[in-house]
């Protein structure tokens, strides 16, 4: 436990008497002190790349060099620079997060939309880690589980014909039920746990995004991955800004650090909560849980259509 922080004052008065005020500063110490941790994060963050991009700088400048090794440093550069672009905007989110209390503009969005949109995501970085071939290289898997654990797999690509053998609601796209949200928010948590899956991940790895209903309502909204896992210490740290378990994967991966910071600023924002199971050499269960108020039931919605 931290010790208390006292800032103490002693007014003396002409009569000899003294008055001593003491003041409890351990919080506004506290905060001062991940203020100061930030900019020095952000400072790093940003020097890195831009070593880097000097240093090519300096080579093409004073180098006599060919055209495709001329490309090849451009290319490098080019990389630099997207890495930097994306720690603004991501800081950019997270500052507009913590400047307004609650979410924008709240839209429902449907949820069978949610989950392809997640597919394709997945599939798309997949892909790119694998460049010689359009194939993702992990075993991808959406799903939709109703409150009676009913489960519907989500066919993919997105327009292959639904789930044949369940018959009945659930099985229509418009049936799956919808979340009130605001949707470019909601659309940048889900999406940065289905990529962080896919990113940390070995090539040949299983992920399975899940909707899943409760009793109540609410739902679970999860991506399970069969990645190396995280240990129990670094598990309560992950949603801090820029505290990544392995520096130097993440940036491989092209992380910022951030990713899990704007996830959690998100869901609270939404009334929600984030979870994170894990287990070393396992993999990793990150999960969304949503309250009823944000989410209307397949029922719900079967009822409001035939008012
Ligand atoms: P980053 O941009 O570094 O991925 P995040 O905030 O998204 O930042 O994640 C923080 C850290 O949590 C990551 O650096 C990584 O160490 C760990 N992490 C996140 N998701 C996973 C996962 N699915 N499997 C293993 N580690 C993960």
């Amino acid at each position: 436990v931290d010790k208390p922080q006292l800032s103490v004052v002693v007014n003396e008065y002409g009569d000899g008497k003294k008055l001593l005020l003491s003041r409890d500063i351990t919080i506004l110490q506290k905060n001062e002190s991940m203020r100061r941790d930030f900019v020095a994060n952000v400072s790093h963050e940003i020097r890195t790349p831009l070593t880097i991009f000097a240093g090519f700088v300096e080579t093409l400048q004073n180098l006599p060099l060919g055209r495709d090794e001329q490309l090849h440093y451009l290319g490098m550069m080019q990389q630099q620079t997207a890495r930097m672009q994306l720690l603004v905007q991501d800081l950019l989110t997270l500052s507009r997060l913590e400047a307004s209390p609650v979410p924008g503009l709240h839209e429902f969005i449907n949820i069978h939309t949610l989950l392809v949109r997640c597919h394709d995501e997945a599939h798309a970085l997949s892909s790119a880690l694998a460049p010689d071939s359009s194939k993702a290289v992990h075993q991808i898997s959406v799903c939709w589980v109703d409150a009676q654990g009913l489960q519907v797999a989500i066919p993919v690509p997105a327009d292959a014909p639904l789930c044949e053998k369940i018959d009945g609601e659930v099985a229509r796209p418009q049936c799956m039920g919808r979340v009130l949200a605001a949707d470019q928010e909601l659309h940048s948590a889900v999406a940065n746990i289905v990529t962080n899956a896919v990113r940390y991940t070995p090539a040949g790895g299983r992920i399975q995004v899940q909707w899943r209903w409760q009793a109540d309502g609410s739902a679970h909204f999860s991506v399970r991955d069969s990645g190396p896992g995280i240990a129990p210490e670094h598990i309560p740290r992950l949603t801090e800004r820029f505290y990544r378990v392995d520096r130097s994967r993440s940036r491989e991966t092209g992380g910022t650090g951030l990713g899990l910071a704007i996830v959690k600023h998100v869901i609270q924002r939404h009334g929600g909560q984030l979870l994170v199971e894990s287990e070393l050499g396992k993999g990793s269960v990150f999960t969304l849980v949503l309250p009823a108020a944000r989410l209307q039931t397949p029922q719900a919605l079967a009822e409001e259509a035939e008012r």
